[in-house]
């Protein structure tokens, strides 16, 4: 389907991003993927997908910014590099919740612009949010759900920016999806399950497939939009 289809995603080493790389180079796309922490897991993904990896900081506002440029002209641009912080909003390190919001939010919009400049007529912008951007029911995640809430505005705006060139933008909310970063059989598992309609995490595999219908020639009239795979977590 993505045959001959250049793509860049940022934050592919592992998880959701490892299954998008995954999905998208055996659908045919020629896929650059950047890492940060796990170099060793993004040389066997780049070997085992004959994918290309590459190390960029998304914290690094700049190294974003040139990655994009550098890997472009882009016909796919999915940005999942992200992480959460968890503790009492009076406790936790400024600094730490400034370094999250670099990589959750301010990376996705200025690689969003970035990868637009070059982007031909048909290009796909897709970011991946989290159902935290419209429930959050724990303590301790404000500032994670602060991070994933912006990108819906984000999306609104570009896609008005960027949709008389035939470019769309959408954002991706997953529910708890089975990753380092979530495992189904970690401690949070029975809580998380309670919040469910299908009780077990999602697959990295499944959101990877919601992304490739993104992707693909079925959405070109899909936009500013927020779709979420969440087994109802957020109804
Ligand atoms: P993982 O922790 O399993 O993987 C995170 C991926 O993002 C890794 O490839 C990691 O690369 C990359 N990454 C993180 N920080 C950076 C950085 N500073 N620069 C470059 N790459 C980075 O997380 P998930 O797969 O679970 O999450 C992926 C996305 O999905 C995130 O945006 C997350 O918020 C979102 N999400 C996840 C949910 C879940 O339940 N798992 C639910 C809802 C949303 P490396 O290791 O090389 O640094």
């Amino acid at each position: 389907m993505f045959q001959g289809k250049r793509v860049l995603v940022l934050g592919g080493s592992r998880g959701i991003g490892a299954a998008i790389v995954r999905r998208l180079a055996n659908d045919g796309a020629k896929v650059i993927f950047t890492y940060a922490g796990s170099p060793e897991a993004a040389k066997t993904l780049a070997d085992d997908t004959g994918t290309t990896a590459v190390h960029t900081d998304s914290a690094d506002r700049d190294a974003v910014i040139d990655r994009v440029r550098e890997s472009g002209p882009l016909d796919i641009l999915v940005v999942n590099a992200g992480f959460a912080i968890f503790g009492d909003a009076l406790e936790q390190d400024p600094d730490e919740v400034d370094r999250m919001l670099s990589v959750n939010v301010h990376a996705p919009y200025h690689a969003s612009v970035e990868a637009a400049r070059q982007m031909p007529e048909g290009g796909r912008i897709i970011v991946i949010g989290s159902v935290n951007g419209d429930r959050m029911p724990l303590p301790g995640m404000a500032s994670y759900a602060l991070s994933k809430s912006a990108l819906q505005g984000m999306a609104r705006g570009l896609a008005r920016d960027f949709g008389p060139r035939g470019i769309t933008i959408n954002v991706v909310q997953p529910g708890p999806i089975d990753t380092d970063a979530n495992p189904e059989d970690g401690p949070m598992r029975d809580l998380m399950h309670s919040f469910l309609a299908i009780k077990r995490h999602g697959r990295p595999e499944e959101v990877a497939g919601m992304v490739a219908w993104l992707a693909g020639p079925e959405a070109g009239f899909v936009t500013g939009a927020m779709h979420t795979i969440d087994g109802a977590f957020g109804a």
